[in-house]
C-alpha cells in the first residue's frame, strides 16, 4: 500500500521522528487523553512517583508512540522502548525490566502480541515491581524474587478488546486515541511543512488535511510527497491546486479514501450485495488480511459512516452508494 498507516522504510520513520511533537502542550488534539495525563503527571511528579501505568489503544497513525515519548520527557525520565513481537522470552523482558531506574517510561507497542510466558512475568512486574526469574537449569534451577525500580508501562495497541483481561485490569490510565479533526490535521501539517521549510498557504493545508483519512502519519506523508510535486511541477508553494493534483496521482480520492478503502467499499457493495457480510469474506475477496482490514482499514470508513458494523457482518451504507455512484438496492435499512 502506497499510503500504508504504517511506517515503512527506516528512511520514513527517521522522517518521522524529526517532525514528533516533544511536549504535551505541542501534542495536537486528544483533548480528553491530554487533560488527563495532564493531571496525572503532574500529580505523580509532585510525589516523585511512578505514573501510574498507561494504555494507549486506537488505529496507527493516530500519536500512540509519540504520547508514550512525550509521557517520559514530561515526567523527566528516560523511555525504554520495545515491542510485543520482538520480547520472545522471559529473559528479553527481565533484562529490560531490571535495567530500569526509578520512575522510567517503558513502552511497549503492540502489547497485544506478547506471548503467554512473557506476559506472566509482566504481572507482578506491574504490581509490586518485582519478577521471578529462574536461576540455573535442571535440577538445580531455582526461582529467585528480583526487585525493581518503580516504572511506568505505556502500552500501545490497535485494539483494546485484544488484550487479556488480566493485563487490561493492571493499567490505572487507558486512553483511546480518536481520528483528528481536519482543523487539528491543518494545525498538524502547517507545524510540519514549517519544520521541512516548505512553503505552503492555508487552502494547500487544508487539502491536505481532509483527505489524509483523520491521522497525522498520513498527513505528514502526503505532505512530503505533495512538496515533492510542488518542487518538479509548480513553484514550490503547496497551494490548493498544486495539493489536488499531486494527491489524485496518488490514487488518494476527493474523501480523502484511498485505493484499499475503494477496495473494500467496491466488494461490499457490488460483491456482497452491500452487504451483512463476514469479516473473512471480505478479506477473502480483496486480498487482504482480516486484522488489517479491522485495525488499519474499516475504523475510518465506519467513522466517516460509510460503512457499519453489525452483529450479522459489514453493511455498506447510503454514503458509500453514493461515493461509489452506484444506485443503492432497495433493501430496508438503507
Ligand atoms: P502510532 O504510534 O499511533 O502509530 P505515532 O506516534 O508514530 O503513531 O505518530 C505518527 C506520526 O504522526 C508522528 O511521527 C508524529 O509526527 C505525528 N503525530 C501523531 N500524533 C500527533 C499529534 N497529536 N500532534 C502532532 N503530530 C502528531
Amino acid at each position: 500500500r502506497l499510503i500504508s498507516a504504517a511506517p515503512t522504510s527506516p528512511n520514513e520513520e527517521a522522517l518521522e521522528r524529526a517532525l514528533r511533537p516533544k511536549l504535551l502542550q505541542e501534542y495536537v488534539g486528544q483533548a480528553k487523553a491530554r487533560e488527563q495525563l495532564e493531571i496525572f503527571i503532574g500529580a505523580a511528579k509532585k510525589r516523585a512517583e511512578a505514573l501510574d501505568h498507561v494504555l494507549l489503544f486506537g488505529p496507527p497513525g493516530l500519536g500512540k508512540t509519540t504520547l508514550s515519548h512525550i509521557i517520559a520527557a514530561e515526567l523527566g525520565v528516560n523511555l525504554r522502548q520495545t515491542s510485543g513481537p520482538v520480547l520472545e522470552k522471559p529473559k528479553d523482558l527481565a533484562a529490560i525490566l531490571t535495567n530500569l531506574e526509578a520512575n522510567d517510561v517503558l513502552f511497549i507497542d503492540e502489547i497485544h502480541r506478547l506471548s503467554p510466558v512473557v506476559e506472566e512475568i509482566l504481572y507482578p512486574a506491574l504490581e509490586d515491581y518485582q519478577i521471578d526469574i529462574m536461576i540455573g537449569e535442571g535440577p538445580a534451577a531455582r526461582s529467585i524474587k528480583l526487585d525493581l525500580q518503580p516504572f511506568t508501562l505505556v502500552g500501545a495497541t490497535t485494539r483494546a478488546g485484544m488484550l487479556t483481561n488480566p493485563l487490561r485490569d493492571r493499567f490505572g490510565i487507558v486512553a483511546r486515541l480518536e481520528f483528528y479533526t481536519p482543523e487539528e490535521l491543518v494545525r498538524i501539517v502547517t507545524r510540519s511543512a514549517g519544520l521541512m521549510k516548505a512553503p505552503i498557504d492555508a487552502e494547500g493545508a487544508m487539502e491536505i488535511a481532509r483527505r489524509s483519512r483523520g491521522t497525522p502519519r498520513i498527513a505528514n506523508r502526503l505532505l512530503r510527497r505533495v512538496r515533492d510535486y510542488a518542487e518538479v511541477k509548480g513553484d514550490g508553494r503547496i497551494i490548493k491546486a498544486i495539493a489536488d493534483k499531486a494527491l489524485a496521482m496518488l490514487d488518494v480520492d476527493p474523501q480523502g479514501f484511498d485505493l484499499m478503502d475503494r477496495k473494500l467499499l467496491e466488494a461490499v457493495v457490488h460483491r456482497f450485495d452491500g452487504g451483512p457480510v463476514g469479516l473473512d469474506n471480505v478479506a477473502a475477496a480483496i486480498g487482504e488480511e482480516p486484522g488489517t482490514i479491522e485495525d488499519v482499514i474499516e475504523p475510518y470508513l465506519i467513522q466517516q459512516g460509510f460503512l457499519q458494523r453489525t452483529p450479522r457482518g459489514r453493511i455498506a451504507t447510503l454514503a458509500a452508494y453514493r461515493h461509489l455512484g452506484v444506485a443503492p438496492p432497495n433493501k430496508a435499512g438503507l
